[in-house]
């Protein structure tokens, strides 16, 4: 497989016209909002005419119709991904193989997550000192978001994740975007599929490999816009709410960021080299593709037909691994998200003035894990979990209006280490593993 040439578009490795899209988009967003946006006699934020038309005529629309395009696809990519899967990894003793090794990762990375996170507020206490008035303001100015996540986070409570895993109804669980209800309905799917071997099940594996590579080639032709699109949600962004709002919760950003950023780039490279045997750097350099999606979506969801693609095509592990990990992974694999919560309950906890025991910390870390498995792949997913563990440990789960302004911005880093544990999470379970039988050339690159 020509690995050098994928990815290139027009001359240019996508790669780096992403990379070029994603600076242009942040440069023009940034003159946008210092020219567009002014703030008139009563100190409200007003948007110039030219701004408003740009956001509303050109950006906005491109960035929805990109992230529509790769919605789209993610119901047909989650169950045939998962099926052929299954039935590629074949005998059950392979499958409870790869299937434990999954799940070991996915707990234990998880856990080293939510640890740095937690070790790293304990250390910088950053809920501690914040200006009353300036928590008043921001409070205020998010309540009415924070009562509608803290509603939809009663529905998010353990059990009743828990409970959605089993779907009753697969379609209901697709209408309704519940991606870990299809994705064990395609699990069980894909079982029955390796294990009856009639002509009848042969065709429908036929099928789903059809569907599966017409998948593939679509995300191909999306991905392609890609760089005008990340473009365009990063202009969205910056050029509606520059930095400025990132300011009064500074020391809670950096602690968020910077604990983010320890897992990025101390532990999934000492993972890659140490487990899966692959050198970090070139890892990153495969995986940008899938980083910048996920930075300017802020969506594991929206960002897996770019990682499959890059697990099947460019990460050099075997297929069927890359498509049992980076599809289970997009929603029951966030490390970022995970630490993410366990970041914002003590934050918040420390705001409140709310001693936590070590042992309840260390309920925390747990009920993070299963939060970072539970939520959802879209921006803002965490957000009800959070609501659901404030309440379990008697803190206001309204504080959550706190750290909404900041939210969006830790959303996109937090969807980038979200993304990129798969890919590891890929190479780490691939370790030991036998290449594909010769027999797989499905999804070929066009
Ligand atoms: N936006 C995250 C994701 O899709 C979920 C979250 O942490 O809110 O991975």
């Amino acid at each position: 497989m020509g690995v050098g040439n994928v990815g290139e578009a027009g001359g240019m490795a996508l790669h780096t016209k992403m990379l070029l899209g994603f600076a242009a988009g942040a440069v023009a967003g940034g003159l946008a909002f210092s020219f567009g946006q002014v703030v008139d006699v009563d100190g409200v934020q007003q948007t110039l005419p030219w701004l408003a038309a740009t956001l509303q005529w050109v950006t906005q629309p491109v960035g929805s119709i990109f992230l529509n395009l790769l919605f789209m696809l993610v119901l047909p990519l989650v169950f045939s991904a998962l099926v052929l899967g299954v039935v590629e990894i074949g005998d059950p003793k392979a499958l409870g193989r790869i299937g434990g090794k999954t799940l070991a990762f996915i707990l234990v990375v998880t856990g080293i997550a939510v640890t740095i996170g937690l070790v790293a507020v304990n250390l910088f206490q950053p809920g501690v000192g914040i200006d009353p008035a300036v928590a008043q303001k921001l409070i205020a100015e998010s309540s009415s978001q924070a009562a509608g996540i803290v509603q939809s986070g009663e529905a998010a409570s353990p059990m009743q994740v828990l409970l959605s895993i089993v779907p009753r109804n697969p379609l209901a669980a697709g209408v309704e975007n519940n991606l870990i209800g299809v994705m064990f309905f395609a699990l069980l799917f894909g079982i029955g599929a390796a294990t009856v071997k009639t002509e009848g099940v042969r065709t429908f594996v036929g099928t789903i490999q059809g569907v599966y590579d017409i998948t593939l080639k679509l995300i191909n032709a999306v991905i392609r816009l890609a760089p005008y699109a990340v473009a365009a949600l990063i202009f969205n962004l910056i050029a509606v709410k520059g930095f400025a709002a990132l300011l009064p919760l500074a020391k809670f950003v950096a602690v968020a960021i910077g604990a983010l950023a320890v897992h990025m780039f101390v532990v999934f490279p000492l993972l890659l080299w140490f487990i899966g045997r692959m050198n970090p750097i070139e890892f990153f350099k495969k995986a940008e593709p899938v980083i910048l999606t996920a930075f300017s979506t802020s969506s594991s969801s929206a960002t897996l037909p770019t990682t499959l693609r890059v697990a099947e095509e460019v990460l050099g592990t075997p297929k069927r691994i890359g498509r049992f990990v980076c599809t289970l992974g997009a929603t029951a694999n966030m490390n970022g998200t995970a630490l993410f919560e366990g970041v914002v309950v003590l934050f918040l906890a420390q705001f409140f003035g709310i001693e936590l025991s070590f042992a309840q910390q260390v309920l925390v870390l747990l009920m993070c894990i299963l939060g970072g498995i539970g939520a959802a792949g879209v921006p803002g997913g965490s957000l009800p979990v959070i609501a659901s563990i404030l309440v379990m440990f008697g803190i206001p789960p309204e504080g959550i209006a706190l750290i909404l302004g900041v939210d969006r911005f830790i959303d996109m880093c937090r969807t980038a280490v979200n993304v990129t544990g798969d890919l590891v999470g890929t190479v780490v379970v691939s370790r030991g593993e036998p290449p594909d039988p010769v027999h797989d050339e499905a999804a070929k690159p066009a």
